[in-house]
């Protein structure tokens, strides 16, 4: 699959190096030491990938969906067989630790499976007689050649997303991973191979943002799937919609954390740290504001506070590791100057944590902050690190305008113990995923899984039947017979 630390392209049924504009290293996010180079496939690369993918989508789309399910049975078989293989992939390209890479590829499993059920999923709708003797049938067919682009957080279940939703629906797929973590994808398409999907109804091609500009320009790609920051976002929907294509884009976040001050504190400060520090902050659905509803604020920012300074950071595999590393030096100094932005603005910093002695990793200590005010630039923009900012607010009306006021709407939650309040939260607060009492809002694979506001471009969320709605396309027959 890869000639010593250099990773190929799966194109058409095959293994290659591709025609690349060059290579980047993939760093060991804990230690440094790098573990591959990924190629940056180039517009020619893109063409053949894309060429391969049209190739294979005749047959594919006349294959009986009975047998698409089947194939994606098969490779779920494989993925359960293989999941240690895949989480360690995900431990030591990303950084998480191994019980949130382990739930990660658990959440792709379980996407894999919802995609199986396409038999039903796919079915469309049929009215006798709408006029006389005249009978309507609603057909949900394929789009196409659709293209997944995949950020660096998620490195096996944002692909499991997508590949088999769109697969079993009949479309031919394109995996354009994160570049920052390329091996765990490399690993999924060995497994795809291994599942017997015909050559080109999947192929990955590696690369960075020229790959992905070269995609979003190809005439004959139908449609795009895209995860990843906000500008980017922005960016792979204003390019391929003006392209003609179909596109879902989900961005990025600022999570609000509303904690009431009826709130049962033992189990809500377990549940807000593994939201906010868990998986080092780099999650889109993690918490970064804390709005602490009075009375109460004083209490939970000495708990929190308490338990921050205590979290042990260190090496994604190390025991008992809380907040691994995060994925790049570049990252680890942009959080960085997020938090003496937040220091400089008069933000308190209530607890920080310790860093790992002699490592050589990307690591952060995190970062409590208290008394922020909503207008701070650490209360509005995305960190991406470990780094919650607590805001103290008077009332629940209080704590909705300032989480409402956020130009992102991607999850948010509230803690407490009043069925009122967590009505009137759910019902009113302007983001796609709500908790109560739930600090990681992640909807399971059978709903639709999206933001609101900046956090998300497009119509049809991922997953769930938003995805069977995106990756099909409606087409009504209206029939008489003489
Ligand atoms: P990113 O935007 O840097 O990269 C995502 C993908 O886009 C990668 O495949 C990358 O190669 C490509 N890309 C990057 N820059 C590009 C450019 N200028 N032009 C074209 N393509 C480009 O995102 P990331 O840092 O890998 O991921 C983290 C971000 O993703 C965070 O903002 C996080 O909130 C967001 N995210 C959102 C969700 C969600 O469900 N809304 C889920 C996971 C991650």
């Amino acid at each position: 699959m890869a000639g010593a630390l250099g990773l190929e392209n799966y194109v058409g049924g095959r293994w290659s190096r591709p025609d690349s504009v060059g290579e980047l290293d993939v760093p060991d996010p804990s230690t440094g030491r790098v573990l591959a180079r990924v190629p940056r496939s180039s517009a020619a690369e893109v063409d053949r990938a894309v060429a391969a993918a049209v190739a294979a989508f005749p047959a594919w789309r006349e294959t009986p969906v009975a047998e698409r399910a089947r194939r994606v049975l098969e490779f779920r078989n494989l993925l359960e067989e293989h999941a240690d293989e895949l989480i360690r992939s995900v431990v030591r390209e990303n950084g998480k630790t191994t019980e949130e890479a382990r739930g990660s590829v658990r959440r792709g499993i379980e996407a894999t499976e919802f995609a199986a059920s396409a038999p039903t999923t796919m079915q469309g709708a049929f009215l006798s007689d709408v006029a006389p003797g005249i009978d309507t049938t609603l057909l949900r067919q394929p789009v196409g050649v659709v293209v997944g682009i995949t950020p660096f957080n998620f490195p096996v279940m944002i692909p499991l997303w997508m590949a088999p939703l769109a697969l079993v629906c009949g479309n031919t797929f394109l995996l354009k991973p994160s570049e920052r973590v390329p091996m765990s994808a490399a690993i999924l398409a060995r497994l795809i191979q291994e599942a017997e999907f015909p050559a080109g109804t999947f192929n990955l091609v590696h690369g960075d943002a020229g790959t992905v500009d070269a995609l979003l320009q190809h005439p004959r790609v139908d449609a795009v799937s895209f995860v990843g920051s906000a500008p980017t976002a922005r960016h792979v929907y204003t390019t391929a919609t003006a392209a003609g294509k179909r596109v879902q884009a989900l961005a990025g976040a600022k999570n609000f954390l509303v904690v009431m001050p009826d709130a049962d504190l033992d189990r809500s400060v377990p549940a807000i740290l593994s939201s906010a520090y868990g998986q080092s902050g780099e999650r889109c659905l993690a918490g970064s504001v804390v709005v602490a509803v009075e009375p109460g604020a004083d209490r939970l920012v000495a708990a929190l506070a308490e338990r921050v300074r205590s979290l042990s950071v260190g090496a994604a595999d190390g025991a008992g590791t809380f907040v691994g590393p995060v994925i790049r030096p570049d990252h680890r100094d942009r959080i960085l100057r997020w938090i003496q932005e937040g220091e400089a603005a008069g933000a308190v910093v209530a607890a920080r944590g310790t860093l790992p002695a002699a490592a050589d990793g990307y690591y952060v200590a995190p970062v409590l902050f208290d008394r922020v005010r909503p207008e701070m630039s650490i209360a509005q923009e995305e960190i991406f690190g470990p780094v919650l900012s607590v805001i103290r607010a008077a009332d629940l009306e209080e704590a909705l305008a300032i989480a409402n006021r956020s130009r992102f709407g991607n999850a948010a939650a509230i803690f407490t113990r009043d069925g009122g309040a967590a009505r009137t939260f759910a019902h009113r607060i302007e983001a796609g995923m709500v908790g109560v009492n739930v600090g990681v809002p992640a909807p399971a694979a059978y709903f639709p899984f999206a933001g609101w506001k900046g956090s998300f471009y497009g119509d049809l969320h991922a997953t769930g039947r938003d995805g069977v709605d995106f990756y099909t396309r409606k087409k009504v027959v209206t029939s008489r017979w003489f």
